[in-house]
């Protein structure tokens, strides 16, 4: 299992993670992308799950580099 860490509050909303990892990842209403079924911690939304290959290409495209993967 890994867990999927978005620093949502410094999202700039420039897409990337949802066009490489759109299973993973959408834009909400407010302009800023949301990790799917997260849950918020600490202001940060985490997701625990068996199969982060999606994710890591969200963290490696995102220019503001607030996706972490933590295994
Ligand atoms: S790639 Fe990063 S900055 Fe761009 S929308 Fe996704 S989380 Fe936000």
């Amino acid at each position: 299992m890994a867990k999927i860490i978005q620093e949502r509050n410094k999202c700039i909303g420039c897409g990337a993670c949802v066009s490489v990892c759109p299973s993973m990842f959408e834009m909400s209403e407010d302009s800023k992308a949301t990790l799917k079924n997260s849950k918020e911690n600490s202001g940060n939304l985490e997701l625990e799950t068996a199969d982060a290959d999606c994710a890591k290409e969200a963290a490696d495209v995102c220019p503001v580099k607030i996706i972490k993967i933590q295994k």
